[in-house]
């Protein structure tokens, strides 16, 4: 199956955090990265005295069930390090499992696809990069892809 997993960081070495999850990803068992998104820079949202966030969004195949690859994306967060201090506060990593192919569910441990999707800049802009139709495995995100602002969205080029 085909998922799509947001990444984002604010601490540390950001681009090499970004690199380590997605090397970590291509390590769950069955699972490879197939595509990614470019690398973006955004404002914090919600808290917003912390570090600027760096965004991407790949798109990945996995044989693991979407609680499973759930379960990873966590270990993968735990085993970098990342410390749940806050809500929407700084973090070395965060993984999102934002669509699972035809897959949905929305419990308090799943919900997908993810509830943020439309409201978020920082997901919109990269998973349109990916998916230029504004639609993902029958999941349309087109006229909110359009009506967002993405004033606080940048690519981010390396110095
Ligand atoms: P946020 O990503 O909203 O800043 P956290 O990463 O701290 O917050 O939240 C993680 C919790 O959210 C996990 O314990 C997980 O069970 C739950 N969760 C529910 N749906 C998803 C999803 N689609 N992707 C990632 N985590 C999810
Ligand atoms: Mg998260």
């Amino acid at each position: 199956m085909k998922s799509v997993i947001g990444l984002g960081t604010n601490i540390g070495d950001r681009l090499l955090n970004l690199k380590e999850a997605l090397n970590a990803l291509a390590l769950l068992p069955g699972t490879r990265v197939l595509r990614t998104s470019s690398v973006y820079e955004t404002e914090p949202y919600g808290f917003s005295e912390q570090p600027n966030f760096l965004n991407m969004v790949a798109e990945i195949e996995t044989t693991l069930s979407p609680h499973a690859l759930l379960g990873g994306c966590l270990g993968i967060e735990a085993g970098m390090g990342r410390i749940r201090e806050f809500k929407n506060g700084p973090r070395i990593i965060d993984l999102d499992l934002l669509l699972f192919e035809d897959y949905s569910e929305a419990s308090s441990e799943l919900t997908v696809p993810h509830p943020e999707i439309y409201n978020r800049s920082f997901v919109l802009v990269p998973l349109f990069e990916l998916y230029d139709t504004g639609e993902a495995f029958g999941f349309q995100f087109q006229s909110a892809y359009q009506n967002h602002p993405k004033q606080d969205i940048k690519k981010y080029a390396a110095e």
